[in-house]
């Protein structure tokens, strides 16, 4: 996330970059859509700020809002943190759900916000993501969904982890309905959730340099028998590899997938 302001005397007017640390003004910075002018590091996005700059104005509305994580593990200390997450972010969950216009066609959409407990997918995330994509298939209009996750909650066990299938198969929904699915890997796209809906969209877009993976880091080097490349786990890579389909810096993110709402078919009423 983005470094705290400099108490300078003009609080607020500046930012520290997260990636190359250099203080930015604050208003050059969101000019640039949270990417830094510097070093072009792409900057963790709130689902707010993420609905702000892809999407139609005042045409997102949210859905499913009211759902809400038990705690059928009684698992220590969940409930403490699902409220804590609750007050410092001001959702329900990690994922926001619902329908928006892009450049006026009709999408089905959800944003995963990682200030959320890191994105993770529990039963809530896995609901929303599914109803997402059966909107989508029901309605005969692209889904696009925004991932932003370091996995599975691990808090839900077993509950979390049958997310993966359920999402899974409401991919394959859309599929038979002929409903378009686009993905975005903004960073991170990790572990259950690159192995469950994130990795079968029908297009795969990412930021630069988000971090794409299924293990962690240090348990990837820590099970590394050959040399890897310096930017394993990064889009780059997953896009050399053949893994996602193109990169695409943030200024060009809405036209890329307004086009490809318009060249996918659906959407349009
Ligand atoms: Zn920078």
């Amino acid at each position: 996330m983005l470094g705290k302001s400099k108490g300078t005397g003009l609080d607020g007017s500046f930012v520290q970059c997260a990636g190359c640390k250099k203080t930015l003004f604050k208003r050059e910075f969101e000019d640039n859509l949270y990417v830094c002018p510097q070093c072009g590091h792409h900057h963790r996005l709130t689902w707010q700020q993420r609905v702000a700059l892809t999407f139609d104005d005042g045409s997102f509305q949210e859905l499913d809002s009211a759902l809400r994580s038990g705690d059928p593990l009684e698992f220590p200390e969940y409930r403490e943190k699902l409220e804590a997450a609750m007050a410092k972010t001001g959702m329900n969950d990690s994922v926001v759900a619902g329908v928006a216009t892009i450049d006026g066609a009709h999408v089905s959409t959800a944003i995963a916000d990682f200030s959320f407990m890191g994105g993770s997918m529990g039963s809530v995330a896995g609901e929303k993501i599914t109803r997402t994509l059966e909107r989508a298939a029901e309605d005969q209009k692209p889904a696009i969904i925004f991932c932003a996750s370091g996995g599975a909650r691990m808090q839900e066990g077993l509950l979390s982890l049958m997310q993966m299938a359920k999402t899974t198969a409401a991919v394959a929904k859309c599929r038979e309905a002929g409903a378009p699915y686009i993905a975005v890997f903004t960073d991170p796209t990790m572990a259950g959730v690159l192995a469950s809906y994130a990795s079968i969209a029908d297009v795969i877009l990412a930021e630069p340099k988000a971090l794409v993976g299924f293990a962690g880091a240090r348990v990837s080097a820590q099970a590394q028998v050959t040399k890897v490349p310096d930017d394993f786990q990064k889009a780059e890579f997953g896009e050399r590899s053949g893994m996602l389909d193109k990169i695409v810096e943030r200024r060009a993110l809405k036209q890329t997938l307004s086009s490809l709402v318009r060249v996918l078919g659906g959407g349009v009423r």
